[in-house]
C-alpha cells in the first residue's frame, strides 16, 4: 500500500534541524537519539533518514545502502542496550505502525528498549 509521507512530521523537523536530539550515532542515512519520554533505561529510537513512514514502507522502498546502513546502526544500538548495567542481557526492539499499532509518530521508527527486564511484550486486552 503506498503512504502519503508528511514532511512535517516530528521526526522531519528532527533530520532537518528544527527541533533538537540527543544523538547516540549518525551515519549517511540513519540517525539513533534518546527517546525524548523513555520507557526504560535505554529507549533510543533508530530512524532512517529517507521519508518512510513505517517499518513495510521502508522494506519495500528503500535502497540496500538504505537498509543495510539502518540495520547495522540498529545493531550498535541493541549492543548497547544489551550491556546495560545493572540489568539482565538482552533488549527489545518495537516498531508501531498505523491506528492499530499505535503509531504517533509518522516516520518509521526502531525503539530499542533495554536496561531492565521489560516484562511480557503485549498488555493483555
Ligand atoms: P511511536 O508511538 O510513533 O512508535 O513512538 C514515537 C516516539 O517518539 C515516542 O516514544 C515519543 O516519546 C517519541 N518522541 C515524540 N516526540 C519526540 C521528540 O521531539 N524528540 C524525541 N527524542 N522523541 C520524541
Amino acid at each position: 500500500m503506498p503512504y502519503d509521507y508528511d514532511p512535517q512530521n516530528i521526526f522531519a523537523r528532527i533530520l532537518r534541524g528544527e527541533i533538537p536530539n540527543k544523538t547516540v550515532i549518525e551515519t549517511a542515512h540513519t540517525l539513533a537519539f534518546h527517546d525524548i519520554a523513555p520507557q526504560a533505561p535505554v529507549h533510543v529510537l533508530v530512524i532512517p533518514k529517507g521519508a518512510y513512514v513505517c517499518f513495510d514502507d521502508f522494506a519495500a522502498r528503500a535502497s540496500a545502502e538504505e537498509i543495510v546502513d539502518f540495520h547495522r546502526v540498529a545493531a550498535q544500538i541493541c549492543e548497547i542496550a544489551d550491556g546495560a548495567e545493572n540489568s539482565p542481557r538482552g533488549y527489545r526492539v518495537i516498531s508501531n505502525a498505523g491506528v492499530a499499532g499505535v503509531q504517533e509518530v509518522p516516520h518509521y521508527h526502531l525503539h530499542v528498549l533495554g536496561g531492565r527486564a521489560l516484562g511480557r511484550m503485549l498488555a493483555q486486552g
